[in-house]
């Protein structure tokens, strides 16, 4: 599992830090790009089925790709 640096929905900075966490539990962050005009923000895993969409995608291609 790669860490993959965390973008700024707004600005699409990486320079971002752990700013508290809500109410509910969540992981709030800092933007520290002074340009951007939203700087918190919660980070959302959009699209939750895409990764499997796309490992389905490539064991189709495997299959096809193995056939004789
Ligand atoms: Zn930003």
């Amino acid at each position: 599992m790669v860490l993959e640096p965390i973008h700024c929905p707004q600005c699409d900075g990486v320079e971002v830090i752990k700013h508290g966490t809500t109410p509910d539990g969540k992981q709030r962050y800092f933007c520290q790009n002074s340009q951007c005009h939203r700087r918190t923000f919660i980070l959302q895993y959009k699209h939750p089925g895409y990764v499997r969409e796309v490992k389905q995608q490539i064991s189709d291609m495997a299959m096809n790709g193995s056939g004789i």
